[in-house]
């Protein structure tokens, strides 16, 4: 039992594209790109990387109480 991260948010290693453009900033994670994506803000071509982020909330199902 780890009680120190309940107030933290848990990161997670997660996969994203990342922009080829080192004075770009633009990033997308993996589960909303597309197979060709491009950089949504200079159009670029995109690299897949992997950048810790904060786990995402999945809406769908509720637990069985
Ligand atoms: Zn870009």
């Amino acid at each position: 039992m780890n009680t120190n991260e309940e107030a933290k948010p848990k990161l997670q290693l997660t996969k994203i594209w990342k922009c080829k453009n080192e004075s770009c900033k633009a990033w997308v994670r993996e589960e909303f790109a597309v197979a060709d994506q491009l950089c949504p803000m200079c159009k670029g071509p995109m690299l897949r990387t992997m950048k810790h982020l904060p786990a995402l909330q999945k809406k769908a199902k509720a637990r069985t109480k």
